[in-house]
């Protein structure tokens, strides 16, 4: 604690994000990047933006972004958001959103900056456990709250909730606010941005950081009701006016438009993942059902503090929560057949 801290900073836990060492031919497969580069036509765009225009200023409102992801999901473009990552958008959501005398419901096993947002932004929360398998309990939320959030898969699980379930939830909560946080819905479920125009309630949030490979660029968005849009617009121009720069903005637009390359892309990945369960299972790993960019496995008879090290000895870097009910899982990304055949090698080796 400094004397200069303002006096809230000092009962901050920050969030802590997956390392990115700079080890020469590491397999990282820790953080859930796409293995795959993003679109060719992303990065023409962005480097074709890489000129004498940078002395201006970009877009505030991101038109050119915002009318791509309209275009992609079919909805006006007055129902689109856009941020400087889905973590900017999320934070937008829990400060604008989510400041209600009620509690916050998420999962007790979920991404852990939802509590770390209710942290910096005052927001009470109630955690809500996961079931035996590891699934949401869609029953479970129908008491009184100030709000819902969920990663849809969820994460670190991978484990994804039915569309109809999603329904079920909002149908149930109709005055809270229900964001499902599709960060990895491209890899194997159902975007619940279909139900936007039925459910007042409903925000989605999405990134590029996943399935459109541009997590260095930094770019994710919401899509809700005008009136959910707009207090995100309001927190979003009482912070920064141009959390977007010009090259984010024509990259990410051009990574929406290439269907083509994004849908090649994803089903190569999900193909990449069926082998790694196999691959996994083979090894005697339990392994959850993931629809996620990520597989979440344990092995009954090792250690997953001590695997994680063993892999790491060997340069493959996996992701180990050390937190109550997952201590013993490890959150594997699916990288390029390489690298999983990589990892699966040294696990064999180490077992
Ligand atoms: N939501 C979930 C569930 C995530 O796992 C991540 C990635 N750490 C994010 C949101 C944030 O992604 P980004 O800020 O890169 O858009």
């Amino acid at each position: 604690m400094s004397k200069f801290w303002s006096p809230f900073v000092k009962n901050l836990v920050p969030y802590v994000p997956g390392e990115q060492p700079k080890i020469a031919n590491l397999v990282k497969l820790n953080t859930n990047e796409n293995p795959y580069g993003p679109s060719p036509k992303a990065i023409a765009a962005m480097q074709a933006e890489l000129g004498d225009t940078l002395r201006l200023y970009p877009d505030p409102n991101c038109d050119v972004l915002k009318q791509a992801v309209a275009r992609y999901y079919d909805v006006p473009v007055n129902h689109v958001f856009v941020g400087n990552g889905s973590d900017e958008v999320l934070a937008h959501a829990f400060h604008g959103l989510f400041q209600h005398e009620a509690p916050l419901l998420f999962p007790d096993v979920s991404y852990s900056f939802y509590p770390v947002y209710c942290g910096l932004y005052g927001v009470s929360f109630e955690q809500i456990a996961l079931d035996e398998q590891f699934q949401i309990r869609v029953e479970d939320y129908a008491r009184p709250n100030g709000g819902i959030i969920f990663p849809n898969p969820n994460a670190p699980t991978g484990c994804l909730l039915p569309l109809a379930a999603v329904e079920q939830m909002l149908k149930d909560s109709p005055d809270s606010v229900v964001l499902v946080d599709e960060a990895y819905i491209d890899f194997g479920g159902e975007s619940a941005v279909s139900l936007v125009s039925q459910y007042p309630n409903l925000l989605v949030c999405q990134t590029l950081s996943k399935s459109r490979s541009l997590a260095g660029a930094r770019v994710g968005l919401a899509i809700g009701q005008p009136e959910l849009i707009e207090a995100l617009e309001r927190v979003k121009n009482s912070f920064n006016s141009y959390p977007l720069d010009r090259a984010a903005i024509v990259g990410a637009a051009a990574a929406f438009d290439d269907r083509e390359y994004f849908e090649a892309t994803c089903a190569k990945v999900i193909a990449s993942r069926e082998s790694v369960v196999a691959g996994l299972q083979a090894l005697g790993f339990e392994v959850l059902p993931s629809a996620a960019n990520f597989v979440f496995a344990r092995h009954p008879e090792h250690d997953a503090a001590e695997l994680a090290a063993g892999l790491r000895e060997r340069s493959v870097l996996v992701r180990h929560f050390k937190q109550a009910r997952i201590a013993q899982f490890l959150r594997i990304t699916i990288g390029t057949p390489e690298q999983n055949q990589a990892l699966l090698d040294a696990l064999g080796q180490i077992r």
